[in-house]
């Protein structure tokens, strides 16, 4: 064992707790020592903890990685040179296994601008196995019978801090302990039943995502309640948005810890005269801050307006409209029975409604960026005959 890759085994009081061994790669020749050994895997688990709860911005402070006999905890925080492991990542022939991953897409391509090729998502696989709890613990247990420890005190403690306690590393090692296994499970059931297709193509909308915004302090639709900000205010949310990050920044704190979204859209429509009777200003209640944010105010209030492209909103829905959409529900629902999954599952909603609206218009619904390939291939069939045999289509 060379001295840059330490190994720490840690004896555990709980008998239920699995302990794993892991090694910590904090320096540019343990991560080229692992990378060497993960270039001949066809298969790795990964995983990442960041640290958004407690800092700002946000930062990717752990990536787990598991090979079949081996674990690595590698710490981005310690200066070294990731290459390695992104390329892991954008690697088409390791399969990589990331349970629930949608957020961890969007870190990847935040901290690296990486994107994941060739990804199981056990968390997609279990719900298209009928399985209803698809987080991690549930299914771990349900699929392999292995209890592993959750703890959200662990999971929500702040992983910028080092060194790393003993109890943290190991919950960390733990999260990608089964998920080799756990995958190569899941997807064996898959292909039995025929859907290995239908999650591939779930896979890749998640990993090709795109994001309306990496800067969700500015950006309205991600201030949550942002839609009850006057139009004429909008200018002074961003204002404020803008004045919010600059002291995240300054304290290294998360968004909220400096003022909530509420305090934001609250602040944002209120009148510059009364603002500071609003509550939970924080560091703003008080001088000489609470200048800075009426500054901030008067910014916005000077500014020109902003203009929010309009939703395309459909319209209203006649009342026959909306009998057919209770039937096609009606199918969606009974289609999810019929396969054990959950209708949302079967055909997406935004779809169905405008085949309520208008039946004729379902051949449009195949290249809707909404409905899958293997829904078309899976469903429209089907769609169409109940249509059809109910009338929808008079
Ligand atoms: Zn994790």
């Amino acid at each position: 064992m060379g001295q840059a890759v330490q190994t720490i085994s840690i004896l555990m009081s709980s008998p239920t707790m699995n302990q794993p061994d892991f090694k910590l790669v904090d320096d540019n020749q343990s991560m080229k020592l692992m990378a060497k050994q993960v270039s001949n895997e066809s298969i790795v688990a990964l995983d990442l903890e960041a640290n958004g709860m407690h800092r700002y911005p946000e930062r990717v402070c752990l990536i787990q990685l598991a090979i079949p006999n081996n674990i690595y905890i590698i710490d981005p925080l310690s200066n070294i040179d990731m290459s390695p492991i992104c390329d892991i990542v954008e690697n088409s022939n390791i399969e990589k296994i990331m349970h629930a991953v949608s957020y961890d897409v969007r870190c990847l391509k935040r901290e690296w601008g990486i994107k994941i090729n060739n990804l199981f998502d056990p968390a997609i696989a279990a719900s298209f196995l009928g399985i209803k709890k698809t987080g991690l613990a549930s299914v771990i247990e349900e699929i392999l019978g292995i209890k592993i420890d959750k703890s959200k005190k662990l999971q929500r403690s702040d992983w910028t801090v080092r060194p790393l306690s003993s109890k943290s590393l190991i919950y960390a090692a733990n999260d990608v302990a089964h998920l080799i296994n756990l995958g190569l499970e899941l997807k064996e059931r898959l292909k039995v039943i025929g859907r290995y297709d239908w999650v591939q193509e779930e896979f890749q909308r998640q990993v090709t995502a795109t994001f309306k915004s990496m800067n969700p302090g500015i950006d309205l639709f991600a201030v949550k309640g942002g839609g009850r900000v006057d139009m004429s205010k909008i200018p002074v949310l961003r204002s404020l948005s803008k004045l919010r990050i600059k002291y995240a920044v300054l304290h290294d704190k998360p968004l909220y810890k400096i003022f909530t979204d509420k305090t934001l859209v609250e602040l944002s429509n209120a009148d510059p005269s009364v603002a500071l009777n609003c509550k939970g200003l924080g560091i703003f209640a008080f001088a000489p801050l609470n200048n800075e944010l009426l500054n901030a105010i008067h910014r916005g209030l000077q500014s020109p307006p902003f203009y929010v492209p309009s939703k395309s909103r459909p319209p209203l829905m006649q009342p026959d409209q909306k009998k057919r959409l209770e039937l096609l529900k009606f199918w969606r629902i009974n289609m999810g029975a019929e396969l054990n999954i959950d209708p949302s599952l079967v055909w997406p909603a935004p779809s169905l409604e405008r085949i309520a609206m208008d039946t004729t218009l379902i051949k449009n619904e195949i290249n809707s960026s909404e409905v899958r390939r293997w829904q078309v291939k899976a469903f429209l069939k089907n769609l169409s005959v109940f249509i059809q045999d109910n009338g929808l289509n008079r």
